[in-house]
């Protein structure tokens, strides 16, 4: 398997140079050159496989000849073990046809474990045959970092240094990283906001003159293909277990850097009979404006209480053009450079071809408020506020009663408990049950100022050997 980039102007790569870069040379993003196909009768002799069993069926011709199948299959068994539930990813009904699939079973509570986990295994696997060490920078302003860090922390072959705005992530969020107390680890608490962390790493990532001269940086955010290609797998372990693909089902995802959905309108090209993707947005709305209207022009960043779909720019968003513009490379960068300067619209045929699979809605602060109320009074059960969007969304825009709907249920209510008690809900979520003693776990984080010179001084002082 080639892949090759959404701007058409850098070389193809195989899946472990895949797995080592960011972004492509040409500021674009990598898809594969052609995706699997899978036939429905193929698809339908997977019914009842083991979640890891799935895995290792979809994953396998992304990964090509890179690793050996019985490597592959080993990685895959291990990356999934932590997982609290036996199904890995629960679903839980709602109503008639209306379903959320819970996975926030993974260490972190939130979706990003499915695809970190198993990018660190992969990483140290493809490392250690190289005989390399890599450095992870990332910034983060919650689950990210958290996941990035749970996913790598036996990783001997990455450094991981995570920087975070002092005094601005939540207490859970932060102490989901710095309890972690490997030697590999490194938390920086920077005397800044967010989005200076994030200037340093886009710095640190041009310039990696830094760093000594057999070490690079390497990307964890969803721009990294193989967090793509993990989160397809979950699209059809729902499907078949509700019917599929014999009958068609419909997902609603609460989006913010557009790459887990992006893995479901990935799983409906290879083969999974999906009737509709539901792009579900807070107050950030880019995606919505343009789905719904053809606006794709950027807006001021907001704050809301569902802070990892917090963005102005949805990166994965360039995977899907590129398709909708018929795989033209050229066409693409003409206009995601025009879209850094000045207010752009789609082609009219890319515009209808975005809108042929996929819908779209924003739910407001108060919305969200009123759907965990609404859903908990209905049936008990308790959303955080990015699966409240999601299920929002669902009822607001689905297509097809008849039909199956999915809302990719994100993050644990424990890990939002402002937005709950808004909510109604008369104390603060308990966190489950292995995590109860994060409040008595010893923390170990570096205040660092604002200075990117100070920070690339104290990950220089602490690669390992
Ligand atoms: C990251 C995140 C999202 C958004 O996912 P994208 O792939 O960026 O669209 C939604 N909910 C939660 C809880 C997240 O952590």
């Amino acid at each position: 398997m080639k892949y090759i980039s959404t701007r058409g102007q850098a070389p193809a790569l195989n899946f472990e140079q895949v797995l080592l870069t960011g972004l492509a040379p040409d500021g674009g993003l990598y898809v594969p050159e052609s995706l699997p196909q899978f036939s429905q009768e193929e698809i339908a002799s997977w019914a009842g496989l083991d979640y890891t069993d799935l895995a290792y069926k979809i994953i396998k011709p992304f990964v090509g000849d890179c690793i050996s199948g019985d490597e592959l299959k080993t990685i895959i068994d291990d990356t999934y073990v932590d997982f609290r539930h036996p199904s890995v990813a629960p679903l839980v009904q709602l109503d008639k046809n209306e379903w959320v699939m819970e996975l926030f079973q993974g260490p972190t509570l939130a979706f990003k474990d499915f695809a970190l986990q198993l990018l660190g295994r992969l990483l140290d696997y493809v490392l250690e045959r190289r005989h390399q060490k890599v450095v992870i920078m990332g910034a983060t302003s919650g689950d990210t970092g958290s996941a990035a860090i749970q996913g790598c922390k036996r990783c001997s072959n990455i450094d991981i240094f995570i920087l975070h705005p002092y005094h601005r992530v939540s207490e859970v969020q932060r102490r989901q990283m710095t309890t972690v107390l490997e030697q590999n680890i490194h938390n920086i608490a920077v005397q800044g906001n967010f989005d200076d962390c994030q200037s340093m790493v886009k710095a640190s990532f041009n310039n990696q003159g830094f760093l000594p001269e057999d070490r690079q940086l390497v990307a964890v955010n969803s721009i990294n293909w193989a967090r793509i290609m993990a989160q397809i797998v979950y699209y059809f372990y729902a499907a078949l277990a509700l019917g599929g693909p014999m009958r068609p089902v419909a997902f609603s995802v609460p989006t913010g850097n557009f790459g887990d959905i992006y893995a479901g309108y990935l799983a409906s090209k290879m083969g999974l009979p999906i009737d509709q993707l539901v792009v579900a947005t807070n107050t950030n709305d880019i995606l919505h404006r343009c789905i719904s209207s053809n606006d794709f022009t950027k807006h001021p960043l907001v704050h809301t209480l569902s802070p990892s779909m917090d963005i102005v720019v949805s990166s994965n968003f360039e995977r899907l053009l590129f398709d909708c513009y018929g795989r033209d490379g050229e066409a693409v960068n003409e206009l995601m450079t025009r879209f850094q300067t000045e207010d752009v619209k789609l082609s009219e045929e890319a515009f209808s071809n975005v809108r042929k699979l996929f819908d779209s809605y924003t739910v407001s602060e108060q919305e969200t408020v009123q759907t965990i109320a609404k859903v908990y009074d209905d049936t008990e059960y308790l959303l955080d506020p990015h699966s409240a969007i999601g299920v929002q969304a669902a009822r607001s825009v689905r297509r097809s009663s008849g039909i199956p709907m999915i809302t990719l249920a994100t993050a644990h209510p424990a890990k939002f408990p402002d937005a709950v008690m808004q909510a109604g809900y008369p104390h603060k979520p308990d966190l489950p049950h292995h995590m109860s003693d994060l409040f008595m776990l010893e923390e170990r984080y570096e205040v660092i100022d604002n200075d990117i010179g100070l920070v690339h001084d104290f990950m220089v002082n602490n690669l390992s050997a």
